[in-house]
């Protein structure tokens, strides 16, 4: 066993990241009178907020149930302008957080991990950044996030183009012109999705390729005004009570029915009332059955496609736009306003790639099967490499040479999706397995929560160090396994599997349990003095 010494660490918590996940776990770290330092690699803080500053760039979550709930003042004093807040206003309020509560001189922007290595001896993190600084850490809460990578589609050519080429993921700082622009945007997710609408008033020309139709629906956003702010502040308490239990995360009041509970005729004026109600209410408060009853989603499926073909006004366009190979929900919808209006615009086209697949990018533009387009600006909103991607690309060293761009190359093993066997003292809230369906802030607030209840737990019980056994990750995985083919983002080619990215392989990459099966681990874990084996303690010398 180790002999160890506290004055052996330069700083007893490293948070890694400085995003909506890393900023809560430095403030509660710091709150809990740890010493505690966040790195992060942008030059400010605010993680995918940072980085996806791309026009019209918001919360698809409503604004004060994606933002923190753990201090009232806060919740009252941030007055968000919208329902569903935009990057620049998000962007500001995590600055705000921030500031407010004294926490950036413990941040250190403009810094990337590039390797951490678990030192047996020490019983600590030695961790390298790319400025040639290293650091000893007792303890590391990698918040690095699950959209942080960005995919570049492997098309021939990519470099060759010689306009402008971005991706949404990694936005540049100085806004883009696009006056007068003709513009090719790449991929339909929620980013493309809300960007279409955003320039196509601006540009010459905007043609968006896309591969999979997806159910996007309107998000019904509404600025806030003086009366909900009122009745936002007065109801802090119902509020943080109901996201803190809530499956999902959301505020959404349920339908209380099933599908067969209404007749053919009541489905249609229920399913009007989903079509205006806001952003994921069109899951959250849908039929109780509308995600596990087949035939009760091909009839909303079947809606959502008559919205389509009502909207757009060329049939053939309406036709390519309406998905074909998945269920409502199956993959992650976007929640964008005008994104099918836009369609009617005369300098917008779509280019369904089933058809017409992309051959190659050339100086000018890109060569379809069909012909080649000019452009003077290409936006890859090709999606990320999720859930895996930052931790893997980290060079995280722990325990037995265990290498997590090895180990996890076949899909990603953990516990609670935030810790995993053989990483002693490592944590990673909002990885691969952590989140199910729902509001990611919350989620991870119950990840932070538990993580740095954990560790003020192990300061007063003498324990320095915690790693899930193998018996606590494999109970975990098997859950992950079994409840995987039952989850709502059931189409095995979307990015929840891993599907986007070329070659990787295809693992279920959320958590199927949710928030309950995740407090469900974590009470049963924590129900024994040193966590069922978890929390060992490490021989200490003084110095
Ligand atoms: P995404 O959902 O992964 O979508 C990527 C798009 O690019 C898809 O349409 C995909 O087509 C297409 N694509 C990927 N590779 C391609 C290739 N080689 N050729 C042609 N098309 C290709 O990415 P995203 O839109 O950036 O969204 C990612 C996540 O970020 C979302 O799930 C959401 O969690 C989050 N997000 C949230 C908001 C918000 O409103 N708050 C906004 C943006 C993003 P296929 O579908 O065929 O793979």
């Amino acid at each position: 066993m180790a002999n160890i010494s506290d004055d052996d660490v330069d700083v007893e918590v490293l948070v890694i990241g400085a995003g909506v996940v890393g900023i809560y776990a430095l403030y509660r770290a710091i709150e809990a009178g740890f010493s505690a330092l966040s790195m992060e690699a942008g030059d400010g803080v605010g993680g995918v907020w940072y980085w996806n500053r791309y026009p019209a760039a918001r919360f698809d979550s409503e604004s004060y149930t994606y933002g923190y709930i753990f201090s009232k003042e806060l919740f009252e004093e941030w007055r968000w302008k919208e329902e569903f807040a935009t990057q620049p206003e998000i962007e500001g309020y995590l600055n705000h957080v921030v500031d407010r509560f004294g926490l950036r001189r413990h941040i250190r922007t403009g810094t990337r991990v590039v390797s951490a290595l678990w030192e047996e001896a020490g019983n600590v993190w030695v961790v390298t950044t790319d400025r040639g600084d290293t650091l000893r850490a007792r303890w590391v809460i990698s918040a690095t996030g699950g959209l942080s990578v960005p995919h570049y589609p492997e098309i021939e050519g990519l470099d060759d183009f010689r306009g402008e080429a971005h991706h949404t993921g990694a936005w540049p700082h100085t806004p883009l012109d696009f006056d007068g622009k003709r513009v090719a945007i790449i991929g339909n997710g929620p980013s493309g999705a809300q960007l279409l609408p955003a320039i196509v008033d601006d540009v010459e020309a905007v043609d968006l390729y896309q591969r999979t139709p997806t159910w996007t629906t309107p998000l019904n956003n509404a600025p806030i005004a003086g009366e909900r702010h009122q009745w936002l502040s007065d109801h802090f308490d119902e509020i943080v009570a109901i996201l803190t239990s809530s499956p999902s995360g959301f505020l959404h009041e349920p339908a209380g029915k099933f599908s067969t509970d209404d007749s053919p005729e009541e489905r249609q004026a229920f399913y009007e009332k989903i079509w205006k109600s806001p952003g994921f209410a069109k899951l959250t408060a849908n039929y109780y059955d509308m995600t596990t009853n087949r035939e009760v989603n091909l009839e909303f499926c079947e809606f959502l496609a008559d919205k389509i073909r009502t909207i757009v006004d060329d049939p053939m366009t309406a036709e390519r736009l309406i998905p074909k190979d998945h269920l409502f929900g199956a993959k992650r919808p976007p929640f964008v306003a005008n994104y099918f209006e836009s369609f009617n615009k005369p300098n917008a086209s779509l280019i369904a790639l089933r058809e017409t697949p992309i051959v190659r990018v050339d100086a000018t533009g890109i060569d379809t099967t069909e012909r080649h387009r000019d452009y003077d600006i290409i936006v890859y909103a090709t999606g990320f490499d999720f859930g895996t991607g930052a931790l893997t690309r980290m060079g995280v060293r722990g325990r037995e040479g265990l290498d997590l761009h090895v180990d996890w190359a076949d899909g990603p093993s953990d516990f609670a999706g935030f810790s995993a066997h053989l990483l002693p003292n490592f944590f990673f809230p909002g990885g691969p397995h952590g989140a199910g369906g729902g509001n990611y802030p919350r989620y991870s607030q119950d990840q932070v929560d538990w993580i740095l209840d954990t560790l003020i737990y192990a300061r007063e019980h003498g324990f320095d160090r915690f790693e899930p056994t193998a018996a606590h990750q494999d109970a975990w995985m098997t859950m992950v396994e079994t409840l995987a083919p039952l989850s709502i983002f059931s189409a095995e080619h979307s990015h929840y599997y891993g599907a986007n990215v070329e070659g990787k392989v295809r693992k279920f990459l959320l958590n199927p349990g949710g928030r309950a099966k995740l407090h469900e681990f974590l009470d049963e874990m924590s129900a024994t003095h040193d966590f069922g084996g978890a929390l060992t303690a490490v021989a200490r010398v003084s110095v």
